[in-house]
């Protein structure tokens, strides 16, 4: 390279390396050519993308004594921008289609491979610093998730964990955990859980049990925060990392590592490494790349915010040393380089067409009509509810358009629902689901039924700013006038714009989403409550922490279906948030905390214990405040999952027969600390993806955690929204044609 230069001297020059490169040799050998040049460390977090990637960049002028290699060091400082938005933000939705490609393509690839990542490895050596980590944090001896037996494993088991991670990632280079969860002392007293490193001898899922020698690679892992946003690196040892890494931040993504995704429960895909890179890669067409070529790419790749910093900024400073003019011969022309001789056999191509009537025929042959977009079948509403449940996606491995031939089974207590293969853990109350009595419906056949059902087009109309204004005269009272204002304008603006049918998501329901320039709707085929919630959008320009992004990530509005899809009466959601205080009392036996059951050594977990109910009371005075009555009996349902083990599900009285269950469960926060976290109330008890929230009947104050005290807490909570019913607001069919 430094041959190149000599010979023909570039006015600039910019390297890039890793940190270790001998950066100082390197400037004094352009000093040498006659360049000035100056090297320092750019990291990408600081340039826009969450991703910690700190690499050596070199500037160099062909001139001597330049003073612009320093001017561009100083520029390269000011033109810093830490990243303003998350990790979460550059990854797909878990089961975005390319995420279920990817893992399908890994298995693939994975088969019959020599794994180049595993190398030499000294197992031996990383299994006892497992032992001391295990040790030193006291963690004790169980292997609360996969409940494996010391020393022996079979290759099917790897299907025991997929909440954490996939069932189909290849054995010969799958990390599984085996380990455990436990406190870590000094990092924040976040969960761990040790991730252990199998085999890396290729073999097949489908061959019969082996026992083999069980080899450790240990990372450790946040479970009881797993819908943190971290992204841990499953190649290295589990002392290597402690939970530490700052939330929501990736580290430096490289060809070798194997990045795995903690509120995903499975690996980060080549793909979304590419985008970690600055890479917009929704405009990139990938094809054929393996994924572990896509790992490479990303691994080695530049990060553009900053090489594209560099440039600019060398660019802008250097100018005087860029000749004009108006060159038009090639780089070969004027050295008298040699130009391969035009091949004869190459293949004869029409050249363009200037007229696109000349791509046209039989146009007279076309009859127009109108094609009404706004036309629906008509299908009733139960009939379609019917059929939507029919079709839902009994487990993540069906993704939005499969449906397993394996057993299927339901939680009998929290309606989880998951195929033999991928459940196990958490253990659920699970029953076989009997497919044969009622048989399932192709999620194909459900999408078209729906899509047919469904208008295109939709008009939101009534919500006004003299509406919302006499709503909260009526009962927002408390509302801040700041807030009241930013709120009111971006909701009165989102309303208008038509709405266009996106898409059709097949999850643990179905859901529609339509929308407009300035909003969202979505319409969730639940089949108690089938409703529609009404989001508004901020504009793009608002800064990443503004209080109006916050609001507005709750909806705005909703209509629950009355007998047909758009019949009903409307609600609007006041950003009304109310503080109260609830009464929670223990009742019912005491039954081991969930730190004891996953046999921490700590004493002060060893025997730790909590109430199996929780009896919930709210002053008569303040049940007006809440949108659905939270009083009663809470039970404890520590074998379904969620963060904790901390889910609670209250027992239906007469008047809940016709609504969703509801939960009382620890809802953590992505990117936060977790004493930030708290106890809500909801119906849902999904993972979350990114942006995505909970309906949210009141969060209790963040300190509350279960605890084994007798008799009843003032606990302070919060009702986040004040729904009221608004006359005059309806959801229509938009007419719109298209001709054809
Ligand atoms: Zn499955
Ligand atoms: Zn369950």
């Amino acid at each position: 390279m430094l041959n190149w230069v000599k010979k023909h001297r570039p006015p600039i020059v910019i390297l890039e390396n890793v940190c270790s490169a001998p950066w100082q040799t390197v400037v004094k050998k352009f000093e040498d050519a006659k360049y000035s040049a100056k090297s320092i460390r750019l990291d990408t977090k600081a340039y826009y993308v969450p991703h910690t990637r700190t690499r050596g960049y070199m500037m160099a002028v062909n001139a001597q004594s330049s003073g612009i290699p320093n001017k561009w060091a100083d520029r390269m400082a000011s033109m810093k921008r830490d990243a303003s938005c998350t990790l979460d933000a550059f990854l797909l939705p878990s089961d975005d289609p390319r995420i279920h490609q990817a893992r399908e393509k890994l298995v693939r690839e994975s088969y019959n491979a020599q794994d180049r990542k595993t190398g030499r490895t000294d197992w031996g050596r990383c299994e006892s610093r497992h032992q001391r980590t295990r040790l030193e944090e006291a963690l004790g001896a169980k292997r609360p998730l996969t409940n494996w037996d010391e020393g022996m494993w079979w290759c099917h088991r790897f299907s025991v964990i997929p909440l954490l991670i996939s069932h189909k990632v290849a054995p010969s280079r799958c990390l599984i955990m085996a380990g455990q969860t436990g406190f870590k002392g000094r990092s924040n007293a976040s969960g761990i859980l040790s991730i252990f490193r199998y085999s890396d001898q290729p073999c097949k899922v489908s061959t019969p049990p082996i026992r083999g020698k069980v080899f450790y690679a240990p990372s450790v892992l946040p479970l009881t925060r797993s819908s943190l946003s971290q992204v841990w690196n499953l190649s290295q040892n589990v002392d290597r990392s402690i939970g530490s890494n700052r939330v929501g931040i990736s580290p430096c993504l490289t060809p070798s590592m194997i990045p795995y995704i903690t509120n995903r429960g499975g690996p980060m895909v080549g793909l979304e490494a590419l985008h970690l890179q600055g890479l917009p890669i929704d405009e990139l067409l990938l094809t054929r790349e393996t994924e572990d070529q896509l790992a490479d790419l990303a691994g080695n790749a530049m990060s553009t915010t900053v090489v594209g910093t560099t440039i600019l900024v060398a660019l802008v400073l250097s100018m005087k040393y860029l000749t004009p003019g108006h060159d038009k011969r090639t780089y070969e022309e004027k050295h008298g380089t040699r130009i391969t001789e035009i091949d004869e056999d190459i293949m004869e191509v029409d050249p363009p067409s200037d007229s696109l009537q000349d791509h046209v025929v039989g146009e007279d042959q076309l009859l127009e009509r109108p094609f009404g977009i706004s036309k629906t079948s008509g299908q009733p509403l139960s009939s379609l509810l019917a059929d939507a449940m029919k079709s839902v996606r009994f487990c993540t491995c069906e993704g939005r358009k499969d449906m397993t031939e394996r057993e299927v089974r339901r939680c009998d207590d929290c309606g989880f629902t998951a195929c033999i293969k991928c459940g196990g853990r958490p253990e659920h109350n699970a029953r076989p689901i009997d497919v044969k009595a009622h048989p399932r419906l192709p999620p194909s056949t459900f999408e078209r039924d729906l899509k047919s059902a469904l208008p295109m087009c939709l008009e939101l109309s009534g919500i006004t700013e003299e509406l919302l204004n006499s709503l909260k005269q009526e009962f927002g009272a408390a509302i801040p006038s700041k807030r009241w204002e930013i709120w009111r304008n971006a909701v009165v603006e989102a309303v208008g714009p038509e709405l266009r049918f996106v898409q059709l998501k097949r999850q643990e329901l179905w859901y529609a989403t339509y929308e407009s320039t300035k909003a969202v709707v979505e319409l969730c085929l639940h089949p108690q409550r089938s409703e529609w919630l009404f989001y508004a959008k901020p504009s793009p320009s608002e800064p990443a922490n503004a209080e109006i992004r916050k609001l507005l990530m709750y909806p705005a509005a909703r209509l629950a279906c009355d007998g047909s899809l758009l019949n009903g009466r409307w609600e609007v959601a006041l950003p009304q948030t109310t503080s109260l205080e609830i009464s929670i009392k223990g009742v019912g036996e005491l039954v081991p905390s969930w730190e004891s059951k996953l046999g921490l050594q700590d004493p002060k977990f060893l025997d730790a214990t909590v109430f199996s109910q929780l009896d919930v009371s709210v002053p008569p005075e303040d049940v007006v405040h809440f949108d659905r009555d939270i009083t009663g009996t809470y039970v404890l349902l520590d074998k379904c999952g969620t963060a904790n083990n901390a889910l609670h599900k209250k027992i239906a009285t007469k008047e809940d027969a016709a609504l969703p269950p509801l939960f009382f469960l620890l809802d953590p926060i992505r990117s936060g600390k977790p004493t930030d976290d708290a106890f809500v109330f909801s119906t849902s008890i999904r993972r979350l993806e990114y942006q995505e929230t909970r309906p949210i009947f009141a969060r209790l104050q963040p300190s509350w955690r279960q605890s084994s005290k007798d008799g009843p807490q003032r606990v302070s909570c919060v009702v986040p929204q004040k729904y009221v019913f608004a006359d005059g607001v309806s959801l229509k069919v938009r007419f719109a044609f298209l001709y054809l």
